[in-house]
């Protein structure tokens, strides 16, 4: 039998992103901070960078993409930037928005890059901090102390994260019921029946769990 994975997730809503982005767009205008260039970190800080463009009135946003290796709550790896800034950002007040610092390593590799290329001045915000995190923001509005770790399931990533998390389920067969147990008793989160057939469906579609009788088996 496979072992039996569990860590704490939490399944975060549009509202509180809502919340927690302004919050963190006033603080920085409360600060005196006027950044003339915003950049998201790809994927996770795209949108809450495109809602602070949005509250500062900033009209330049670009993308760098960093990626790590390793699976949904792994921390081990290297984080690697994949996606260089192709604009000009020499003189400019940059501010690097990301969803969350964990490692931290995201936010450290994509400031040394663009502090490379000329800016007046680089500053960093992201919604959520763990403190563990070998960086932190200049800006952000959760702060997470380390032994309250959590994989947080941010709502642009929530199909994508239960399609991670429901085979860690699937240790042994199980009926949907089952399922939706393993998903409270494993990551303690709630997930509605519908949320979790529809989870099913994308697995077997591309042949990652299959079904036999009421039983819902992994690959
Ligand atoms: P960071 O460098 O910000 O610590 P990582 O490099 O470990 O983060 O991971 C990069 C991305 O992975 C984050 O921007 C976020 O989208 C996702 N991520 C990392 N840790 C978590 C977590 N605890 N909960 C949800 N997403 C996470």
């Amino acid at each position: 039998m496979d072992k039996v994975e569990s860590f704490k997730c939490r399944i975060l809503t549009w509202d509180e992103i809502a919340k927690w982005t302004e919050a963190v767009a006033y603080d920085i205008a409360d600060n005196g901070f006027r950044p003339t260039v915003v950049i998201g970190l790809t994927r996770g800080g795209w949108v809450p960078a495109r809602v602070i463009c949005d509250h500062l009135q900033v009209k330049r946003l670009y993308a760098v993409k960093t990626e790590h290796w390793g699976v949904t709550a792994s921390t081990d790896g290297k984080a690697l930037l994949t996606q260089e800034l192709n604009a000009s950002i020499a003189g400019e007040s940059v501010l690097i928005v990301d969803d969350i610092t964990d490692t931290g390593e995201s936010l450290i590799l994509a400031e040394q890059h663009l502090k490379t290329m000329g800016p007046k001045e680089v500053r960093t915000a992201t919604l959520l901090h763990i403190t563990h995190s070998k960086k932190e923001p200049d800006y952000y509005e959760v702060e997470v102390p380390d032994e309250d770790w959590t994989w947080f399931i941010f709502p642009w990533n929530l199909h994508e994260d239960l399609r991670t998390i429901l085979p860690k389920t699937l240790y042994e067969p199980k009926t949907v019921t089952g399922i939706q147990k393993g998903f409270k008793d494993q990551f303690q989160i709630d997930v509605p029946e519908e949320l979790l057939r529809r989870t099913l469906r994308h697995l077997a579609a591309t042949g990652k769990v299959h079904k036999k009788g009421a039983k819902w088996y992994k690959a």
